[in-house]
């Protein structure tokens, strides 16, 4: 049985108030109803404040990039995966879209970035995805797959299973365009069968345009085992009943 995962990548947004503001009116709402976990993935510079903040919780916390050189060393404005592990992290999200598209991750740097988290004892969530013109050019799969790939070559099968991937499509992030269960589903398949043995435990999040009204139908499906939002994770409210919804 795989665990429901619901994270908040919350990107370059928050304030020392608005963050205490939004796990404050969250953890008034969440209580321990379901079995779903939920984890925060603030701004870096955020990540001490949010991790006090949730310290009576079970909320866990992630980090939204970290660098693939594990320990230290002569890397400027980088944070290790051990740094992130002695501060209180249990994920990290690597492979970001927008890291990729803005900062030119290729997927051999993702693949080194999740045996960074691995060899501290974080969960890479590994995100893979395609883009519109990708996908109106049937490309899907192929993307996705080579996306996947380039981590499987690097982690050994019995790492692999600690591991979270999150499809998110291009195209549906931060676009309002969520991708329908079916189309989610889809891919969500083909990952989990692409992952072999392993698939059966490891979990595969959906993001991209997650909102309340969409997250009941996308949790629905059965190879859909939870989400990260973007957007809708800046409001307490919403997030809650995104939340609820994997429950
Ligand atoms: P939105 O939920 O704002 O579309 O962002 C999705 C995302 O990129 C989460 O990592």
């Amino acid at each position: 049985m795989r665990r429901q995962l619901v994270m908040g990548n919350w990107k370059m947004n928050g304030s020392k108030a608005a963050n205490e503001e939004l796990v404050s009116v969250f953890l008034g709402l969440w209580q321990k109803i379901g079995q779903a976990e939920v984890a925060f993935a603030p701004p870096a510079i955020y990540l001490p404040q949010v991790a006090s903040l949730l310290a009576r919780s079970e909320l866990a916390l992630a980090a939204q990039d970290v660098s693939a050189h594990v320990d230290a060393g002569a890397f400027t404005g980088e944070l290790s995966s051990a740094m992130l592990a002695d501060i209180g992290c249990r994920y990290v999200i690597v492979g970001h879209s927008e890291r990729r598209a803005y900062h030119g991750e290729s997927d051999q740097q993702v693949a080194a970035k999740a045996l960074a988290c691995l060899a501290r004892g974080l969960t890479p969530v590994v995100c893979v995805g395609e883009s519109l013109a990708q996908r109106e050019a049937d490309e899907t799969l192929a993307i996705v797959g080579a996306q996947l790939e380039a981590v499987q070559n690097l982690l050994e099968p019995s790492q692999l299973k600690n591991i979270v991937v999150a499809y998110e499509p291009v195209w549906a992030i931060g676009t309002g365009k969520t991708a329908s269960p079916e189309q989610a589903q889809t891919v969500h398949h083909f990952i989990r069968s692409r992952l072999g043995e392993q698939g059966a435990v490891v979990r595969l999040l959906y993001g991209g345009s997650v909102k309340a009204s969409n997250a009941a139908e996308l949790f629905a499906q059965a190879d859909i085992d939870g989400a990260l939002v973007g957007g809708a994770a800046l409001n307490a409210e919403e997030f809650f009943q995104i939340c609820q919804a994997a429950n």
